[in-house]
Formats: C-alpha cells, structure tokens, sequence
C-alpha cells in the first residue's frame, strides 16, 4: 500500500493564474511521488504534446523530473505523448516506458478535415533516444500498491468510443482505442487513486476495473481526462450517477 501520494499536474490545457509563468497546453502530464515504506517511486502518467512546456512547468512547480522512475503513456494520441523523445534526451539515464503495444498504430480523425493525432516517432527512436519501451496488454506492477490497468475491460452500455480512425491488415477501421490505460494507486487508509488519461475506455469502465484488479471497491480520487466534451447530456448524466456511486 502507499503510505503518502504527492500529485503535480505538470501540464494540462489552462493555467490557474493569468501572468502566471507556468505553460499550458492541450495534453496531460501528471507527476506523482509515491512514498511506499522507506522507498519512494516517482511516475510521470503522460508527457504531453511539447518537452518545451513540460520542462519549463516542471522547473517552476520545482519538480526533479530526472528523478523520474518509470514514465507511463495513457495511450497513443500526441497530446499525451508526443514530446516522450525530447523528454528522454533530457533525463541523462535510461527510463522505463510503460504503454499498451498499439500506442503505435496510425491514429487519425477525419472530421472536419483529416487529421493525424497519433505520436510521430516510432519505437525504435524511444530505444535510440534512452527509453526502454515496456509494451503490454497486461497489467504492470510499477511497486507495492501501484500499478497500470492495462487493456480496460470496457462492460458498461454507454462508454463509446467515436470519431477515431486507424488502419489494421491494410483496412480503415473504427479506432477503439484498446491502448488507453490508467494508473492505480491504493492509497492506506483512503483507498484507490485513479488517474485516467483520456479514459477512451470511459471514465467509468476505469474506476470498475481499477476496483476489480486492486480487489477492494473504496475509491478514495479520480483525477485525468474523461473525455465527455461531445458527449450526450444522458450520457454525462449515467456517467456521474455511476462515479457517485
Ligand atoms: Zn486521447
């Protein structure tokens, strides 16, 4: 179990304060410092779009970035990930990196127009630039009470996927996002701490999950994207009744 968990959001798409130095911009990256015993692990949950803006919101929220354990990508889009080589190139020593395998496939949207928003490198440019790509499916213990979700088992009626695209076996395809994953920390005495990325998955499907792989049903936070801008007012109602619940 985690005895203390320190979150910072590195970046996300608006800044508190205006004339505030700190950089927005459209993405995530959350760093989290987890004190587990007399060992500490420290995460970064995505990176975001721009290592300019990371660096600079890290240096002034005075977070050590270098000290970073394990770097974990929510899914393949760019506004989670696509700064993960320049990142690399400035953490001088090798970094795990945690991922679902299909962060690689082609994504793209073709509404209003076509549009790429996967990640621009490849995994050979992750090895070269000093990552070390760990790629599953599977859940994967990062330390005592922290964990990946993996591949989301997607149960409930009204968490759809829509307007994603991808190619599979040379084919255009409905992109359902199968890479997107969340990171778990079982907080003592709290409970479960759940930070989603875009939760393509649905938001609630997470929380579920996050429940049925850390095999207790108190859930202490959630915290990320949970991507319902678009979504249908009934929808976004089912979604807080069952959050709430
Ligand atoms: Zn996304």
């Amino acid at each position: 179990m985690v005895d203390e968990l320190g979150l910072t959001i590195l970046i996300e798409d608006s800044v508190a304060e205006t004339g505030s130095r700190l950089i927005a911009k459209h993405g995530l990256s959350v760093f989290a410092e987890a004190k587990i015993g007399k060992s500490t692990v420290q995460i970064m949950m995505d990176v975001g779009p721009s290592a300019e803006a990371l660096l600079n919101n890290a240096d002034i929220l005075d977070v050590n970035l270098r000290k970073t354990d394990v770097i974990v990508l929510s899914h393949g889009h760019y506004d989670h990930g696509e700064c993960l080589i320049n990142l690399l190139g400035n953490m001088g020593k090798p970094v795990p990196v945690v991922a679902h395998p299909r962060i690689f496939n082609p994504k793209f949207s073709v509404d209003p127009k076509l549009r790429f928003n996967g990640l621009s490198f490849a995994i050979s440019d992750v090895e070269k630039a000093g990552g070390i790509p760990l790629l599953t499916k599977d859940p994967l213990k990062i330390a005592k009470g922290v964990t990946t979700t993996g591949e989301i088992e997607r149960i409930t009626s009204y968490e759809n996927v829509r307007g994603f695209w991808t190619i599979d076996q040379d084919r255009i395809i409905k992109d359902s996002m199968l890479d997107d994953q969340a990171l778990i920390f079982n907080l003592k005495n709290k409970g479960l701490v759940v930070i989603a990325g875009c939760a393509h998955a649905g938001i609630v499907n997470t929380v579920n999950y996050a429940k049925k792989l850390m095999k207790t049903s108190k859930v202490y936070g959630v915290l990320g994207g949970f991507h319902l801008v678009g979504a249908s007012n009934e929808r976004i109602e089912v979604t807080v009744k069952d959050l709430l619940r």
